[in-house]
């Protein structure tokens, strides 16, 4: 694809305000591949006003043709998705093959699964003597990460504008270039002009101002908890909605009846795809006493394997700060059985697929979210010990339990506090609300309860 070098605002691309840019680097070669615009608080203004100016029609838009664009939005993400594999691969760095299933993939289904919501969500409803309405909540800024750059905006854009809101995006600074196809997909799919507008920029300049803008009705943030902390206090401020998709420190629960050594193949595989670079990733994961001398072997053997597969980590400080983990794991006492702080090859922001054993609870890399492709493997007593480790950081974004009989591993699950738990490696499900319980955010996306994010209820007395 060929970067814009203005932002699309309004239903067009426009020259931003000010003149600065910034750079798209390659992480595999470490190369400039392209610049966009550098947004400025100017450029969300003139934004949020062309998304509050086209708000009321597309409001009051029925619901049946909001769907037909989002089915719209749908097929052209589908019929773009090679262009959108490459452009994923060039600018966050995954193999080829999970750009094109998994970041050009899932969003298609989605934009589609919000086409049919859009469709089908009762609008209106009884309650006694009143209907109530659901209604758009308005003006939305929506602020994403870098790490599944489509995924993250389609969880946020689809549903708002399958709720009827008006949308200004500010995508994360490392994968400018997805955000902008997906700008011309939105183009394409015939949606009007100002009900979807991007600014590209820097999160301190553009996406603070975003998410301080007076006009902005919610702001729905994807991102670190330390800035996510920031963004609900200024909504707080302003009294305006607001949802938070924050980090994780999932656990990967092993109990005695599981197959082994299927339970620690996925797991490895899971911690390791995306170069570890996934929120709800299980990066910790807790196998009996008597089981776990065997996991640690099949744990490492798998993580070697998967060296020769793995992307880079999108930047250089990222790559900076996971290394820094994998030192202050060594350094507190953890065993390093697979892979190591040193780079693996001499170009590209690599990390080896690294794997600890004889973490403890209490260690740096058992509690933070480390972001890179690094599994901590814990030692468990019995199953109330399993619990207490599970639910023991400030997270609670995903989980995996696995065991012999379902029914053992949903009961353990129930005790999980945490906002979604595979069973026995359960599948992705695009409809099954996602989002974190604790300090892993504040709503859910995706599904009926993304949808309800957006709206709000009107009652009529009769
Ligand atoms: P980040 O918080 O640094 O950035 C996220 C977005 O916020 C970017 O668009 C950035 O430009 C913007 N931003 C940065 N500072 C800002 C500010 N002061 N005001 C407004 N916007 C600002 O996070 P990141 O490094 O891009 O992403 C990694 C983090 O995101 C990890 O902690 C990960 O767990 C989390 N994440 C969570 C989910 C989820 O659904 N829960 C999904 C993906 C990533």
């Amino acid at each position: 694809m060929k970067a814009h070098d203005g932002m699309y605002i309004g239903g067009a691309w426009r020259p931003g305000a000010g003149s600065d840019v910034i750079e798209v680097v390659n992480p595999a070669d470490e190369q400039v591949i392209a610049t966009v615009p550098a947004g400025t608080a100017e450029d969300v203004d003139t934004a949020v006003r062309a998304a509050r100016a086209a708000f009321p029609g597309w409001a009051a838009t029925p619901p049946a043709e909001r769907a037909a664009r989002l089915a719209a939005l749908r097929d052209v993400l589908e019929a773009r998705k090679d262009e959108i594999a490459e452009t994923v691969t060039a600018e966050l760095g995954s193999p080829p093959a999970l750009s094109r299933t998994v970041h050009a993939g899932v969003p298609v289904a989605v934009a589609g699964s919000y086409a049919d919501l859009a469709a089908t969500y009762a609008f209106e409803e009884k309650a006694g003597n009143s209907t109530v309405l659901h209604e758009p909540v308005g003006v939305v800024g929506a602020i994403t990460p870098w790490n599944y750059p489509l995924h993250q905006i389609v969880a946020k854009v689809a549903p708002a504008l399958a709720a009827g809101c008006a949308v200004v995006l500010k995508p994360a600074e490392d994968t400018p270039l997805t955000a902008q196809l997906f700008a011309e997909a939105v183009h394409e799919a015939g949606i009007p002009a100002g009900v979807f507008n991007l600014v590209t920029g820097l999160g301190p300049v553009a996406g603070q101002a975003l998410a301080e803008h007076p006009d902005v009705d919610l702001v729905s943030f994807t991102g670190s908890t330390a800035v996510g902390r920031r963004i609900g206090a200024v909504a707080g401020g302003a009294v305006k909605r607001v949802a938070l998709e924050l980090g994780g420190k999932s656990a990967n629960v092993i109990l005695p009846s599981a197959d082994l050594a299927k339970a620690v193949a996925v797991g490895v595989a899971n911690v390791m795809s995306n170069s570890g670079q996934t929120c709800s990733a299980w990066t910790r994961m807790l196998v009996h006493r008597d089981q776990y001398d065997e996991a640690v072997e099949l744990a490492a053997t798998a993580a070697a394997k998967y060296g020769e597969r793995i992307g880079p980590v999108v930047n250089a400080k990222q790559q900076a700060r996971v290394r820094g983990y994998i030192e202050k794991g060594v350094a507190e006492g953890a065993r390093l059985v697979a892979g190591g702080p040193e780079s693996p090859r001499e170009q590209g922001y690599y990390i080896s697929p690294t794997v600890f054993a004889d973490v403890t609870p209490d260690m740096t890399i058992a509690q933070e979210e480390i972001f890179g492709p690094v599994l901590s493997i814990l030692r468990y007593e019995d199953e109330d010990d399993a619990l207490r480790v599970a639910n023991g950081t400030v997270y609670g974004l995903a989980g995996a339990v696995w065991a012999g009989d379902e029914s053992e591993a949903v009961a353990f699950a129930r005790r999980m506090d945490t906002g979604q738990v595979d069973i026995n490696g359960g599948r992705f499900n695009p409809l099954a609300p996602f989002g974190g319980y604790k300090q892993s955010g504040v709503g859910r996306e995706l599904g009926v309860h993304g949808l309800t994010e957006y709206l709000q209820t009107k009652s009529l007395q009769f």
